[in-house]
């Protein structure tokens, strides 16, 4: 569409609400604003408008105060509490400083719509502008009481310093790169971005949510809100009592039920595993035969393990390693020596299982040497001595309960 015909046709432009749920109560707690322009035949998306460069910021500002004006009365009309989240372009704020979304926003405070009530959503694509100058102005928004939201996160992991420096009250995760990325790599990247959520207190919300695995994954991921067509279509009106398209608290009951009883199989290994190496302790007869201890082990362990080695509680390694190579154990006495203590979480699973004489399983991890991803099982023989036993990653992939 010509910018132009938009611009003329104000009164042809229209908003559309698009539910965002909590993911606590499983109810609406707020709209996304989203322009449309109405033909009279069909409603056409904005989009294009907005993210075409050649269209002068300008235009925009005024089609988007135009957008945020008829939203906020239809606000107030319906006494509809909750969120009402707003995108914005970094170039576009910057015109005239960002004061004629405050003017309006102040304006409208005193018509009884708080501040507070505003999300604005800037993209992490538009950190590449002025960043200084963005963040600035966000924070002087930010004394206003407006949220900020950053838009489309996990589309550059580079920009983590700078969600970090910006302090965003939501990060909005993009659900559809779980379908463009692998998905180890992509539950990396969420794995970061929850603790970053975390450490700067920033809710994340998962949007453009289409079908069930999605709402699993952002339910699985911290997700405290989630947005989609699998929940809710974008709507010309706002309702008081809002429809969703699925019942999210019979979806997360499923989901609850299935993670509970996946931990539970976990612990079935776990405490299978610790049975095992009680019954061979009576063999245990001190540092002096450890390469003789381990053999025992291997013997029980052939089908979890490919590596098992036993170190001191200063993390020194004091037996060989025994590794399987085809179907036999090969033994590494040169590895004898070596100090662990520098992994993380090394000495505080280590005290753990000393103080509370259990084993403890790791968390899925990179084995430096294979490559392959791996956990591994320890279990305190003494006071001073714990056996290590890699599992290896085949066996870990025929259990699904040990893959999360
Ligand atoms: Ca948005």
């Amino acid at each position: 569409m010509d910018p132009l015909d938009i611009v003329s046709n104000l009164h042809k432009v229209k908003p559309v609400y698009q539910p965002v749920i909590s993911a606590i109560r499983h109810n609406v707690i707020g709209y996304e604003v989203l322009g449309r322009y109405d033909d009279g035949e069909k409603l056409i998306s904005l989009g294009d408008f907005f993210l075409d460069t050649d269209v002068p910021e300008e235009f925009k500002v005024e089609v988007d105060q135009h957008i945020l004006e008829i939203a906020i009365n239809d606000f107030l009309e319906s006494q509809r509490t909750g969120l009402l989240f707003i995108n914005r372009n970094a170039k576009q704020l910057m015109v005239n400083d960002g004061e004629d979304l405050l003017n309006m926003l102040i304006l409208y405070e005193e018509k009884g719509f708080p501040m507070d009530r505003i999300v604005l959503e800037v993209t992490e694509h538009d950190f590449d502008e002025d960043f200084e100058a963005l963040n600035h102005l966000l924070l002087y928004y930010k004394t206003y009481g407006i949220q900020i939201a950053v838009d489309r996160v996990g589309a550059k992991s580079s920009n983590i310093d700078r969600i970090r420096q910006l302090e965003p009250h939501i990060l909005k995760i993009d659900t559809r790169t779980i379908r463009n990325h692998n998905s180890d790599g992509f539950q990396d990247i969420m794995y970061s971005l929850s603790m970053l959520a975390r450490r700067i207190g920033a809710a994340m919300l998962f949007e453009y949510i289409e079908d069930d695995f999605q709402l699993y994954f952002a339910w699985k991921y911290g997700g405290r809100y989630y947005q989609g067509y699998y929940l809710a279509k974008p709507e010309l009106t706002i309702q008081a009592e809002h429809k969703l398209t699925v019942n999210i608290g019979e979806k997360v009951s499923e989901y609850i039920q299935r993670e509970k009883s996946l931990i539970e199989q976990r612990l079935v290994h776990v405490l299978n595993w610790e049975e095992r190496i009680k019954a061979m302790l009576p063999q245990w007869s001190g540092n002096k035969k450890v390469d003789s201890f381990i053999e025992l082990v291997t013997a029980n362990f052939n089908k979890e393990s490919f590596r098992m080695y036993i170190c001191d509680s200063n993390g020194q390694q004091i037996s060989s390693n025994f590794r399987k190579q085809e179907e036999d154990w090969v033994v590494e006495p040169d590895k004898k020596g070596s100090n662990w203590a520098f992994r993380p979480y090394f000495l505080e699973n280590m005290i753990n299982m000393k103080t509370w004489n259990r084993g403890t399983l790791s968390d899925i991890y990179s084995d430096i040497d294979t490559r392959e991803m791996i956990r591994t099982f320890s279990f305190p023989l003494s006071d001073q001595y714990f056996l290590f036993i890699d599992i290896r990653y085949s066996y870990i992939y025929e259990n699904e309960s040990l893959l999360i």
